[in-house]
């Protein structure tokens, strides 16, 4: 147990479970432990119960309770729809993502890679943004799947998806977007955006870790990547994590409720702590487009000094923050987003993500701009840094740089 306060501006890595969440989950976890395959009426409660959280997450994503198939967390729902697309076309062997997706959706592209599939990682500009043009050029005939992020882990940059499920459309090839970081803080509407596929994962919507879903559309052919019970229809085997199921449904009803927080106070605290930031710590700077992008996050370059250290300090001071995607977190090679932005080893080593969420406070954001100042200006002091010659670095950085 942490003993002191916790300044929590890591919601993209996980988020606090709700306290509605908890008490939906302690009744099951106590009462209603029962199998929900068993045929008497004490499993057929914890099916009911499932059955229910179904709707709930079907609710928030425009869905039909059919359509949705819960997994264990985002990661197996991406990895099942890759597998599943190159399993139900076989004479297909070649997929299209962006260089700057999970690592969930990179790394297993790059293991179908050494088994002969092909895979095309369509590039972003320095912005963070996606040609279409060129996605549209990358589909081929033997193409089995396209699967883009909507809204980007580290950045916060998002992408059109409604573009591209027509784009997709019009090939007839099927389209899978990874919506992790979405709930509560855009409206999702499954049928609006002419999805396929589409996966979240509970923890970043204020359930716990170890539950997921994969929306599989009506219709759209599906073949199993966990394959044992006749669980979720068929569609994904292993008795049902019941209770975080259940704290699942709890938070897709509340993630409906926090839209307008997330997008009036929490986009204000956001737009507070980075403007601020940018405008008062010398050699800052934005990474990525302003808008589009979640209301959320904000990803800063700091110059000079290694986001490693930031962190470090950061968290003596009760501050949680990120060096770009948790999964990624102290290996020493700069993110694969960034980089793929163009933006060099040496400014990217210094970005830092705050990722901010519905119980944020404006004293919070106070307390980080009352202290990352001097944090910045410390390290800085402490580590020698190149000499940048007169006018040239600051003559390059963009308008908004402090
Ligand atoms: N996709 C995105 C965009 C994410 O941000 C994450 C988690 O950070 C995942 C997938 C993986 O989700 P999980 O932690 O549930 O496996």
């Amino acid at each position: 147990m942490i003993d002191r306060q916790v300044y929590y501006f890591d919601n993209n890595a996980t988020t606090r479970v709700a306290p509605e969440v908890v008490e939906a989950m302690i009744s099951s976890l106590r009462d209603g432990w029962g199998n929900p395959s068993s045929a008497y009426s004490f499993g057929a409660q914890a099916a009911r119960q499932i059955d229910h959280a179904r709707a709930q997450v079907a609710t928030l994503i425009g869905a039909d309770p059919k359509e949705v198939v819960f997994t264990s967390c985002g990661t197996e729902s991406n990895n099942a729809v890759l597998q599943s697309a190159l399993a139900t076309q076989p004479g297909k062997r070649h997929i299209v993502t962006t260089a700057v997706e999970h690592s969930a959706i990179i790394k297993h592209c790059e293991f179908l890679q050494k088994q002969g599939v092909e895979v095309t990682f369509v590039p972003v500009d320095a912005d963070g943004l996606l040609d279409l043009h060129l996605l549209d050029q990358s589909i081929r005939p033997d193409t089995a799947l396209v699967s883009v992020m909507w809204a980007n882990n580290e950045t916060g940059m998002v992408f059109p998806i409604e573009e591209i499920a027509a784009i997709c459309q019009s090939h007839n090839v099927p389209f899978h977007t990874d919506a992790t970081q979405v709930p509560g803080k855009m409206k999702i509407d499954v049928r609006a955006l002419g999805v396929d596929f589409l996966t979240l994962s509970a923890h970043k919507l204020h359930a716990p870790k170890g539950v997921g879903m994969l929306y599989v559309r009506r219709h759209a052919k599906f073949q199993p990547y966990i394959i044992g019970g006749h669980q979720e229809r068929g569609k994904r085997g292993g008795t049902e994590n019941t209770a975080s199921i259940i704290g699942f449904g709890c938070a897709a009803e509340l993630a409906q409720a926090h839209l307008e927080d997330e997008n009036t106070r929490v986009r204000a605290l956001r737009d507070r702590l980075e403007s601020t930031i940018l405008r008062t710590i010398p050699n800052t700077i934005r990474t990525g487009a302003k808008e589009p992008r979640l209301p959320n996050t904000s990803n800063i370059a700091f110059d000079f000094v290694e986001a490693e250290g930031i962190l470090m300090a950061l968290d003596q001071l009760g501050i949680c923050a990120s060096s770009g995607s948790a999964c990624t977190t102290g290996s020493l090679n700069p993110s694969h987003v960034l980089t793929a932005m163009g933006i060099k080893p040496a400014r990217a080593k210094g970005c830092v993500r705050f990722s901010l969420g519905i119980y944020n406070t404006e004293q919070e954001v106070d307390y980080v701009l009352k202290h990352l100042p001097e944090v910045i200006a410390h390290l800085r002091q402490a580590v020698p840094r190149p000499t940048p010659k007169p006018g040239k670095h600051t003559a390059k950085l963009p308008a908004h740089a402090g």
